[in-house]
């Protein structure tokens, strides 16, 4: 939807930040603490969505009964608009990540969102603030689209208005040693989802539940955590918040293998994308369950060369040890594999604009 839809109402900010501040925020961008100067807002009530607004980015008003502050309704998405060569902006695949948000408000009994909504209040906002938007490499605005749970009630059931916001965020590289191979830990003390749980939604509550977890693994001198399924304790899941691939050599040629999607690990967009770049680059790719102790053995015979990571906010990003209590296990030598590196580049080139875009993943703003 452009940004002069009439169902969608611009208030431009009267406080923007002036060119020159925002120049220096964007030479040292530091990712999810600075804010564009607007937001886009529409609420839901009596059954439907309300007309969308833009205005300026401000806290937002809500009741101290608000449900989503006791019970939890409250979801979210996460992806990114690139500048282009030509200085246009494109966002790639918001409409998986509409499809993706629609899955995650069922899960959590709240009403799904009209796709012009989601994606015009996306467009609204990134046109209003596209001078946020950097060029450097590995560069990016990441758009937070959100939903929460409004009704000041304390009475445990799903919500009857609902508030859905898009903020934006500059961002840099996600890990800020750039490149360098992360290390990993193992919880074999928490759980992240349980089968018929919320791990496959993108709710807050699956984030809350990770953290305690992402505190040990720093503890443990470790990035990020690798989760396991809540059953047997020995499948691997995801991390959190990334997906997981693996690189096999099989006589010799390397076939890419992630974790099926079971019904408690996201499914990412960057994931599915990779699938499908690995086709493109002529790459075998599977999706299968995959045990922790083969894969530490697989990696130790050398039967597996790479392990990497991919997400939205950290793209690709090469696993160097997969630690866990009793067994550290170095990959590839802690190093950058070709193959991680090669659909990496696939990758950005597509979102920067340098490389045909032959699925149409790009949303020209
Ligand atoms: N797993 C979790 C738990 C996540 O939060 C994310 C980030 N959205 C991902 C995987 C990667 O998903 P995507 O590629 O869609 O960003």
């Amino acid at each position: 939807m452009p940004a002069s839809d009439p169902t969608f109402k611009i208030t431009p900010s009267t406080t923007r930040l002036a060119a020159a501040e925002r120049e220096k925020e964007l030479k040292a961008i530091q990712f999810g603490r600075v804010f564009t100067d607007h937001m886009a807002v529409v609420n839901y009530r009596n059954g439907t969505w309300q007309d969308g607004e833009v205005k300026a980015y401000a806290a937002i008003p809500l009741s101290p009964a608000a449900s989503v502050l006791h019970y939890g309704q409250a979801i979210f998405e996460g992806f990114k608009a690139y500048r282009q060569p030509d200085g246009s902006v494109s966002m790639f695949r918001p409409d998986e990540n509409w499809n993706r948000f629609n899955r995650s408000a069922r899960r959590l009994a709240m009403p799904a969102i009209p796709k012009d909504l989601f994606i015009g209040a996306s467009e609204a906002l990134v046109a209003i603030d596209e001078a946020w938007v950097p060029s450097g490499p590995g560069e990016s605005l990441y758009l937070r689209p959100f939903m929460i749970a409004t009704d000041p009630y304390l009475g445990v059931r799903p919500s009857e208005t609902y508030m859905f916001l898009v903020i934006a965020s500059p961002a840099g590289e996600y890990f800020p040693q750039g490149l360098k191979p992360v290390s990993v830990w193992v919880s074999k003390d928490y759980v992240r989802a349980a089968p018929g749980g919320t791990g496959e939604a993108k709710c807050a509550g699956n984030y809350a539940a990770s953290l305690l977890a992402q505190a040990e693994a720093k503890d443990q001198g470790c990035d990020q955590v690798i989760w396991l399924d809540a059953i047997e304790r020995e499948i691997i899941e995801e991390m959190g918040g990334m997906n997981l691939f693996f690189v096999y050599r099989q006589h010799g040629e390397p076939v890419v293998v992630t974790p099926a999607l079971t019904g408690t690990l996201l499914a990412g967009i960057t994931r599915s994308t990779l699938l499908d770049l690995a086709a493109d680059l002529g790459l075998k790719a599977e999706e299968r369950r995959l045990r922790l102790t083969d894969v530490l053995q697989d990696i130790a015979s050398g039967a597996i060369s790479e392990v990497f990571a991919c997400g939205t906010a950290a793209v690709i990003t090469p696993v160097g040890e997969i630690k866990g209590r009793g067994f550290a296990q170095v990959v590839n030598d802690g190093g950058n594999g070709p193959v991680a590196m090669a659909l990496r580049d696939a990758l950005l080139g597509i979102q920067r604009g340098t490389a045909p875009d032959k699925h149409g993943w790009m949303h020209a703003v």
